[in-house]
């Protein structure tokens, strides 16, 4: 339980992933999402299945844990990946953060759970202004930690405003509680009197999402010797991919490495680490399935049962990524081909699933998929289908899993057999996190023959008991969240930046 007394530690996130060419989010959203303000967050992070992110129930538990302090609940809006906030509502949630904090004072420490990629309709850095509001009232003295996602674009604003930055080493997220109890034993040794400093330096990389994975490949493999060179000295290195649909000047592969007292070393940890990724930059590249061989591959799937199954994510309608999460070119496709033995979600259509509850389960009908969509790639499709089950969309999130623990609102849910594809349609939308997203709802994961998930990677951890590395394609369609870099009008990119401008160079600073 929390302590009445000792240092009074501020608490406050805004965690967004912003995809600059996705639909504005408001406050509407965000109170779908999660939106909570003051002991609510409290109650939420000790209620067993917290609806906010990980990291900040590691951090209160970890404070707990090691003495006495006080937690000063500020707010914590979480939108998850969506488009930019907009302007008018980020300035709401900063001027009553403000109002919060400076109500609080006296304060020992500030923490955020941050995401670290959001963008608002106006400014490509609302991160880097909500910290610099938060230096501005605690003043220059007090410590100010924030955790960040692997996903995170970091501005220099950002670095100027914060003691430490901590970022996931995991991708899928699978570390989010660890770095919230990191950031807590940061924030004990910093009311001890340690001032960290901390060596930055961003290369001029915008990785595909789908390169980012951290369990094989060039930047796994630098993020783990990272760690080998944590010491006494050196407390904390974070090695963020960035997340290139948010298009800021500060996009960019960053490396944070944060020592104790010696800057120096902190400065040689972190141009090795930089260094070594830019001697590969070459193998950022996707490695992406047509789609026609995707749709050839669930049909030959279906007519050999000695072919192993397979799960085809669909990488870029990943509502992880700011994606609607409802384009047909998939499913479409799949059910024109007849392909048997496929399973496909979570597609996002409140208007649909809506209407299926109001049919009940058993009555077929002509669903009517995106008849409320204005996106460009979310175009409609029409088939005949047969309710199979309906839910209210609750449920818990399950280990091995990015979301493992965490309550889960998939708002009215209703699973429709439309021909051979059986399709999970969801209200709120949202990534296709673990196998829960078809078994809660009685589809079978285990029996199918193709699985597609609306997701990019996340899906990765979670459904790992069913599919080996080797099981999964990466599809590619079009889309909002698409790897194929070349489908986007780029406009916020310091250029020239890998791989758009193929010939990038990049030397390391004269420190
Ligand atoms: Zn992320």
């Amino acid at each position: 339980m929390s302590r009445t007394t000792g240092k009074r530690i501020a608490i406050l996130a805004l965690h967004l992933e912003s995809n600059r060419f996705a639909p504005p989010v408001g406050r509407a959203e965000f109170e779908e999402k999660v939106l909570l303000y003051g002991d609510a967050i409290l109650a939420d992070s000790a209620c067993g299945h917290p609806r906010q992110g990980g990291t900040i129930t590691g951090f209160i538990d970890a404070m707990n844990d090691t003495g006495p302090w006080t937690p000063v609940p500020i707010i914590v809006a979480d939108g998850g990946a969506a488009g930019p906030i907009t302007q008018d509502f980020y300035g709401e949630l900063e001027d009553d953060m403000r109002r919060r904090l400076q109500a609080a004072m006296p304060l020992d420490g500030v923490y955020f759970g941050q995401h670290g990629a959001a963008v608002s309709t106006e400014d490509p850095d609302p991160d880097g202004a909500m910290f610099a509001m938060a230096r501005d009232v605690v003043g220059p003295a007090i410590p100010v930690i924030s955790t960040l996602d692997l996903h995170a674009n970091v501005s220099e604003t950002m670095i100027q405003a914060t003691d430490l930055l901590i970022a996931y080493r995991t991708n899928p997220h699978v570390d989010q509680y660890e770095r919230g109890v990191e950031a807590a034993g940061a924030m004990r040794e910093m009311l001890d009197g340690l001032r960290p400093v901390t060596a930055f330096l961003r290369l001029p990389l915008v990785a595909p999402q789908v390169c980012q994975l951290t369990a094989s490949g060039p930047y796994g493999a630098v993020i783990e010797h990272g760690q080998t060179l944590i010491d006494d000295e050196v407390m904390n290195i974070s090695i963020l991919g960035g997340f290139t649909y948010g298009d800021t000047p500060h996009n960019g592969m960053a490396f944070l490495v944060a020592a104790r007292r010696d800057i120096a070393r902190a400065r040689s940890v972190c141009r090795d680490l930089a260094e070594q990724i830019w001697a590969q930059h070459e193998r950022f590249t996707p490695n992406l399935t047509p789609l026609n061989s995707c749709i050839a591959g669930a049909l030959d799937r279906a007519n050999n049962p000695a072919l192993p199954a397979a799960i085809i994510a669909d990488v870029a309608d990943n509502p992880g990524g700011g994606g609607r999460g409802n384009t047909v070119w998939l499913l479409e496709k799949l059910h024109r081909a007849g392909a048997k033995g496929v399973v496909l979600g979570v597609f996002n259509d409140a208007a649909l699933a809506a209407e299926a509850h109001a049919k009940g389960i058993g009555a077929s009908f002509e669903a009517h998929f995106n008849r409320a969509e204005d996106d460009p790639h979310s175009a409609a499709f029409r088939a005949n289908a047969t309710i199979r089950h309906l839910s209210d969309g609750k449920m818990v999130g399950r280990d091995p899993g990015s979301r493992a623990g965490m309550a889960i609102d998939l708002g009215p849910t209703a699973v429709l057999q439309v021909g051979t594809v059986t399709v999970v349609v969801i209200s709120i939308r949202q990534q296709c996190i673990d196998p829960g997203y078809f078994e809660n709802f009685g589809v079978s994961v285990a029996d199918a023959r193709t699985v597609v998930v609306k997701s990019r990677g996340h899906f990765r951890a979670g459904f790992r008991p069913y599919f080996s590395p080797g099981q999964v394609i990466e599809c590619d369609a079009p889309g909002l969240t698409s790897p194929n870099l070349a489908n986007f009008e780029w406009t916020g990119f310091a250029r020239p930046i890998y791989p758009l401008d193929p010939e990038t160079t990049w030397s390391p600073p004269d420190w």
